[in-house]
């Protein structure tokens, strides 16, 4: 019974995540290879970086013989919505505890999270910043019991082995790696995996990203992954702090979505891209160079109402 929850959990079959290259007219004639890998295509739940964050702390809970698995979000939280998914395709009780007050009825993320078994628990704001705290952490385990415990997004040292794996599913040569960073886990795995001549370059989204970088020193050195020097964090994109965005990036989403014909959020995936663009304007990359951008998914939380108006893109 248990050899079978690792086996399905190591076994679990993905779709395809396609290299698909960015014959974008705005980019194109600067030179640069621009690619996405679609890993917002591996599963309708699942999707994009949250399923490799979760995949070796799944293994590890089961071999531990937890049937009961909590964590940490706000109320669109991508890794919350993953998780629950998780806890119901492989047999795990779920719990989160949400950030802020309660709003009924529940947004579709929340919605989701409950239809899939996940017991709902709302804890203050100036609680959930104490939600490293080993007193904190001592109380969860007081109320809910034998609960394997997952840190806010997911972000761990077996989260860093798991997003590693995103990188072996690439096979075409390139120079820089570009994804959207929160917390750091998914840029620090896969920096673990990058061979000296390839660069990751990650993108903040959040006001204040200088944290991140140690972030990820902490994380790597945590999954004891030799000193790497071929990594950045831009600081320059996170357009007014996390989930702020204004009406030039809607616009920009509207014609990425047009002339590319793939969906892309406005937390996340939208900074990334606004960022690889406008960094390719100001010829940031090196003549010649190939970029692959991960599509990190995200796309779970949004409401693309706010994207029904006229595309007034400028750059
Ligand atoms: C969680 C998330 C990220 C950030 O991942 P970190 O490992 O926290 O840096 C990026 N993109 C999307 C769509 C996410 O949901």
């Amino acid at each position: 019974m248990l050899n079978q929850k690792i086996s399905d959990i190591k076994n679990f079959k993905l779709e395809d995540a396609p290299l698909q290259k960015i014959d974008d007219p705005l980019i194109l004639s600067s030179g640069i290879n621009l690619y996405i890998k679609r890993e917002d295509l591996i599963h309708p739940a699942l999707s994009g970086n949250k399923w490799y964050k979760l995949k070796y702390n799944l293994i590890d809970a089961a071999e531990k013989n937890f049937n009961s698995l909590l964590s940490f979000g706000g109320a669109f939280s991508n890794h919350i919505y993953a998780l629950a998914s998780a806890g119901k395709i492989f047999g795990f009780k779920t719990t989160g505890i949400i950030r802020g007050e309660e709003h009924l009825p529940l947004n579709p993320t929340l919605k989701f999270a409950v239809n899939n078994g996940m017991e709902l628990h709302y804890i203050s704001r100036s609680e959930y910043r104490k939600k490293n705290d080993s007193e904190f952490l001592k109380k969860i385990n007081e109320k809910f019991g034998d609960v394997y415990v997952l840190p806010e997004g997911g972000s761990n040292t077996l989260a860093v082995k798991g997003t590693a794996e995103i990188l072996s599913g690439i096979t075409v040569p390139f120079d820089y790696i570009c994804l959207p960073c929160g917390t750091g886990g998914t840029i620090a795995g896969i920096i673990s995996a990058l061979n000296e001549i390839q660069f990751a370059l990650g993108f903040s989204v959040l006001k204040g990203g200088t944290f991140l970088k140690d972030n990820v020193s902490h994380f790597l050195s945590e999954a004891e992954v030799k000193r790497k020097i071929n990594w950045d964090i831009n600081l320059d994109y996170h357009f007014g702090g996390y989930a702020k965005y204004n009406s030039q990036l809607l616009d920009f989403i509207r014609r990425f979505e047009s002339t590319n014909n793939i969906q892309i959020e406005p937390i996340y995936t939208a900074k990334m891209f606004y960022g690889i663009y406008d960094l390719i304007h100001k010829k940031y990359f090196k003549p010649g160079s190939t970029i692959i951008a991960i599509h990190t998914g995200g796309l779970q939380g949004f409401n693309s109402s706010i994207l029904l108006k006229p595309n007034r893109f400028r750059w």
